[in-house]
Parts: structure tokens; C-alpha cells; sequence
């Protein structure tokens, strides 16, 4: 096999590395993928009977404050000024999102301005301190008080993560910015942006290189294919990004995701819901959200007269299930620890990205932390076999 190094997973932290190493390097690279298609849950393809870009595995917005990233990815992709905005439905009625004065005004039919609005939430949240706060529960109320979190968070939280939010890290809602103006932006990043020519076109132009082998539908421990963990790990250097605890045969314990189930159709209607992605905050909706996926691209010529929704429901994944997002249990941080023992003991395999460390990675992240894993490991490794 005449191969310089094999990276397992084609979504973009195997791309990243596979390109950086094809065209900085000069190196040969295989890269496989279990899945019939390139990109990771990134991957996107046009719905057949409108031509509108799906998102296959759930809604994916790009945006970064790493100006390196943002630079990279240029090379592959121009990307449209898409600023994404969210809206919730909570008892029949739709408010802004993230929490904003538009929403606080909204919910207590008030005109407050910010510095009304702040000392009314400085009250409602005067329960908890900030820095106490031991859960996500507590730590919600001690940034937006008790009536707001009820309304907007709680019931969400719960749909989504399956678990009682009092049971789940305060870190979680610590994603989610609260305003005091009316900027209903979703994200506080300075670049932000959709591919112009789709997510797809972007993962191929990665891959378009001489020295990069692309193979799909090969899963990395069926060993009746080529590159597999038993004929390469020790002959050839690997970039694994699969689960970590599949590659270790689950000797730690298995580690909890949670996965989606999406429920996709073609309405007769040319605009559904105004606005890409509406969040249901009620327990009384199963789903937690719906994408609509024309509003992605307002500046593509799409039919006027259909459109193609996407209902999303979270639940716990089996191992059968795709891994979506880590759960983070304490038990699976134990098992997190047995797992980097492991890790560091496999010389010549490096883990990366969302599943081979077990962190939920934007895509930026994922991109960032390939970069550096590629400056700091593979370069030093390469020059380093150069010399001998
Ligand atoms: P992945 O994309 O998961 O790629 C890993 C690849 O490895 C997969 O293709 C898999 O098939 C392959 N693989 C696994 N095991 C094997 C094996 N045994 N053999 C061969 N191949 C194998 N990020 C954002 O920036 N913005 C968003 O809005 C956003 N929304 C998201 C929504 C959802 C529902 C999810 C799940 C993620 C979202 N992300 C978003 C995160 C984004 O998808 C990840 O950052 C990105 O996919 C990480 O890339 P990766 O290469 O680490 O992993
Ligand atoms: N969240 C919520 N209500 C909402 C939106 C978000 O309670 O309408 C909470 C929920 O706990 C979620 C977290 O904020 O897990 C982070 O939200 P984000 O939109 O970043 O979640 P993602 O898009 O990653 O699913």
C-alpha cells in the first residue's frame, strides 16, 4: 500500500488534515469514510423535487471569531452575508431569540428600556448568583430570572436534552447570549456566512487534490477491506476521528450521546414560516424545532410555490443511533479519562474531532483544532522521518 498517512472520517477535521497534508506536505493520503457520502454531518444535497439544499443531518450555520479559520476556508468556498436569527413559539405566540429586549418587552408587555429591562431581570434572577449557580437550571435563572427561563427554557431544555435541567452542567445555556438592545443576531462571531455554492461544493474542493484518495463506504474495522485498524495502525500513521470508544472496543464503557430524528417535507406553499429556523419552547409540541431550508439562501432562485420543511426531535442514542451531541455525564467523563490513557498509548494514531475526542466541536473548532493538530503533530512528525 503505498500510502504516506490514512484518515479516518471525511468530515472537517479528516478533510483539513488530508488537504493540509496533500498540498503542504506533498504526502499521499487515504482518506475513508463508513457513509456513502463526503463531508460528516456537515453534508448537504439538493432536494430532488425543488432544488433546495437540505442540510442532511440537522441545520448548519457557519461562523467563527478565528480569523486563520475564516482564512482557510476561503480557499475553498465564497460565502453569502447570512445572518442567522431565531424565533420561538411559546403559547401561541412567536418572540425573538436569543433573549433580547425585544423579547423581554414582548413577554411582560412593557416598553422598558435597557436599563429598565436590566434591573427588572436583576430582581427576577436575584435567586441564584451567577457564580453559584451548580446546574443549568440555577444557572438560567440567575442570568435571566425565574418567569423568562419558565417560559423560554425550561421545557426546551428539557425536549432536548431528554433530562431534567437541573440535572444537566450550567455550561450549556452559557452558549446562549441575553441582550439588552434589540440585536436578535444568534451569534456574537465577527464572520459568519452560508457557502455560496453549498456545504458539499466546499468538503469536494477540499478533497480535489492529486494526492488524496477518497473512500467511501468503508468502514475502518471491517477487515475485509484495505485500510483497516489491523493493517495500519503501526505501518502507517492514522488520523482517527471516529468515536473514541469504538476504537478501543468500549473497554472504558460506552460514552452517552444524544441523537435527532428529522421528519422531512415538501409543502405546496412558497413560504411556510418566514424565517429559517422556529423553535417550539412548549411541551406540548413533541418536536423542539422546525427548519425551513429555502430561508438559508433568499439570494437562490427556488421555486415559489413549494418548500421543504425539516422537524427535528432529540432523544437518547443507542449505539446503532449517529452520535450527535456528547451528553457528558459525569460516569462518561470517568470513562473520558480511561479513553485518553488509551489514546496516548496508540503510538502512531492521533484522535481528532467531535467523536474521536469526544467535545462538541463547531465547525469552526473542528477546523482550528485540525490546523493545529497538523502545525504541531504531523509537520513535526513528517519533517522528522524526512531527516532520518
Ligand atoms: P463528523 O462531521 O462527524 O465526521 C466524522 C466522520 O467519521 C463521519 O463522516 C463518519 O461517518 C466517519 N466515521 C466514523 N466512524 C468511522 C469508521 N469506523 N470508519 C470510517 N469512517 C468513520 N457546527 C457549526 O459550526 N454550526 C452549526 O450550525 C452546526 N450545527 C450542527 C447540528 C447538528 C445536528 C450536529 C450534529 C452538528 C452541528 N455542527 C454545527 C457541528 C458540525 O457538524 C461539526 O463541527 C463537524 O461535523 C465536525 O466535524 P468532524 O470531522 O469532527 O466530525
Ligand atoms: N435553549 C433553550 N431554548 C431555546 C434555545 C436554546 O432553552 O429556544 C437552550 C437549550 O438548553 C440548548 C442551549 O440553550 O441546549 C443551547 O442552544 P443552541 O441553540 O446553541 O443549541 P444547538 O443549536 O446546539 O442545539
Amino acid at each position: 500500500m503505498s500510502v504516506d498517512l490514512v484518515v479516518v472520517g471525511s468530515g472537517f477535521f479528516g478533510l483539513t488534515i488530508a488537504e493540509r497534508a496533500a498540498s503542504e506536505l506533498g504526502l499521499k493520503v487515504v482518506v475513508i469514510d463508513r457513509r456513502n457520502h463526503i463531508g460528516g454531518n456537515a453534508y448537504s444535497a439538493a432536494e430532488p423535487e425543488t432544488g433546495i439544499e437540505v442540510h442532511q443531518y440537522g441545520a448548519h450555520l457557519f461562523h467563527t471569531s478565528n480569523k486563520p479559520v475564516w482564512e482557510y476556508a476561503q480557499k475553498f468556498t465564497r460565502f453569502t452575508g447570512y445572518q442567522h436569527r431565531v424565533y420561538t413559539n411559546h403559547g401561541g405566540e412567536v418572540y425573538p431569540l436569543p433573549i433580547n429586549l425585544g423579547t423581554i418587552n414582548q413577554f411582560f408587555r412593557a416598553a422598558y428600556s435597557p436599563d429598565e429591562a436590566r434591573a427588572l431581570i436583576a430582581e427576577q434572577a436575584s435567586e441564584f448568583s451567577s457564580g453559584d449557580a451548580g446546574n443549568l437550571e440555577e444557572k438560567a435563572i440567575s442570568l435571566i430570572g425565574r418567569p423568562l427561563y419558565d417560559a423560554f427554557i425550561r421545557d426546551y431544555t428539557a425536549k432536548q436534552w431528554q433530562t431534567d435541567p437541573r440535572n444537566l452542567p450550567a455550561e450549556v445555556i452559557a452558549r446562549l447570549p441575553v441582550r439588552y438592545n434589540y440585536d436578535n443576531r444568534y451569534f456574537n462571531d465577527p464572520f459568519e456566512g452560508l457557502p455560496v455554492d453549498g456545504y458539499t461544493a466546499w468538503i469536494e474542493r477540499m478533497a480535489d487534490h492529486p494526492n488524496i484518495e477518497v473512500r467511501l463506504g468503508t468502514d475502518y474495522f471491517d477487515e475485509d477491506q484495505e485500510i483497516n485498524k489491523a493493517a495500519t495502525v503501526g505501518n502507517v500513521p492514522v488520523v482517527y476521528t471516529g468515536p473514541v470508544d469504538r476504537y478501543f472496543d468500549y473497554q472504558g464503557g460506552e460514552l452517552s450521546w444524544r441523537t435527532l430524528d428529522f421528519e422531512q417535507e415538501v409543502l405546496p406553499v412558497g413560504d411556510f414560516q418566514g424565517i429559517p429556523v422556529m423553535n417550539y419552547a412548549d411541551t406540548s409540541v413533541p418536536y423542539t424545532r422546525i427548519h425551513e431550508f429555502r430561508h438559508f439562501h433568499p439570494e437562490r432562485n427556488y421555486p415559489t410555490d413549494k418548500t421543504v420543511i425539516m422537524r427535528e426531535y432529540s432523544r437518547f442514542a443507542t449505539r446503532d443511533d449517529e452520535p450527535y451531541y456528547p451528553i457528558n455525564t459525569a460516569e462518561d467523563r470517568e470513562s473520558l479519562l480511561t479513553y485518553r490513557g488509551l489514546q496516548s498509548g496508540e503510538s502512531g494514531v492521533l484522535f481528532g474531532g467531535r467523536l474521536g475526542t469526544y467535545k462538541y466541536l463547531d465547525m469552526h473548532m473542528a477546523i482550528g483544532s485540525a490546523l493545529t493538530m497538523f502545525e504541531n503533530k504531523l509537520k513535526p512528525l513528517f519533517s522528522a522521518r524526512a531527516i532520518k
